[in-house]
């Protein structure tokens, strides 16, 4: 950890924008005899529109370290916080809450529901909002229209290429405004031109303030996003941008 570092959930002193996420001297080990220790005293800080890669080969921890920055587990010793929310505090509701309203989820298999429109299915993303069905369903077609769907709107996932299924899950995660998007491997089940397109997409949501880890054992992917953390055996090996933090 570096001397200069603000408190935790504190405003940083030089003026950059303020964390959404931070993990301090984070591990895991899975139960077992002996356990599986899998992170390591993992150092890390997203800040408000940042758009960045974990990049790690399998077995690296990467799952392990989504689900922890996702709120999905906690962790065995360190300190996760969100929004300047402290996880450890929180009870499992609170936390199911801090998750819905601060957190988007995008996975390489999407998990679209095969019986809904493109619409209700970013709809749903809205469920917890307590919001009024036409209202959930005009955000949702703004969420759509963003990620250049607009055409696509009364379509069944089943009738989507799989680049336009993975737009339905971004614009799922978009559209509640979270302050971090979490996309896990989003072009994995894509073709390079769908994963290009995707790629685009994410850096344009980026560029209109979107805040957005990439996690992805793909070197090219990582290398064309702004940041890369490299993860290796459950450590940080790399951060490229502990130069400038
Ligand atoms: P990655 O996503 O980079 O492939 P993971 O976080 O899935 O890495 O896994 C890292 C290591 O943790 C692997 O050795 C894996 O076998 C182990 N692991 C993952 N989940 C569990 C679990 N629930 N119980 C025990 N070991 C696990």
């Amino acid at each position: 950890m570096t001397g200069s570092a603000a408190p935790l959930g504190q405003p940083d002193p030089a003026g950059l924008a303020e964390p959404v996420l931070e993990l301090r001297e984070v591990t895991k080990a899975y139960p077992g005899e002996p356990p599986t220790q899998v992170l390591h005293g993992i150092d890390l800080t997203v800040r408000r529109g940042e758009l960045l890669a974990i990049v790690g080969p399998s077995g690296s921890g990467k799952s392990t370290l989504l689900n922890l920055i996702g709120t999905l587990d906690r962790p065995t010793e360190g300190t996760v916080v969100v929004t300047g929310h402290d996880v450890s505090t929180l009870r499992d509701a609170d936390l199911s809450a801090l998750r819905a309203r601060e957190i988007g989820f995008v996975f390489q298999q999407f998990f679209l529901l095969s019986g809904l429109s493109a619409i209700d299915n970013v709809a749903d993303g809205l469920l917890y909002t307590g919001l009024a069905l036409r209202e959930r369903r005009a955000r949702a077609e703004e969420a759509l229209e963003r990620v250049g769907l607009s055409h696509r709107l009364h379509h069944n996932p089943e009738k989507l290429s799989g680049g336009e299924r993975q737009r339905v899950a971004v614009a799922r995660a978009l559209v509640g405004r979270p302050a971090v998007v979490l996309a896990d491997e989003p072009t994995g089940n894509l073709d390079s031109r769908s994963s290009a397109a995707i790629v685009a997409l994410l850096h344009q949501l980026h560029e209109e303030g979107s805040t957005i880890v990439v996690i992805t054992h793909d070197r090219e992917i990582a290398a064309s996003l702004p940041r890369q953390i490299e993860i290796r055996d459950g450590h940080v090996v790399s951060d490229s941008a502990a130069a400038v933090a």
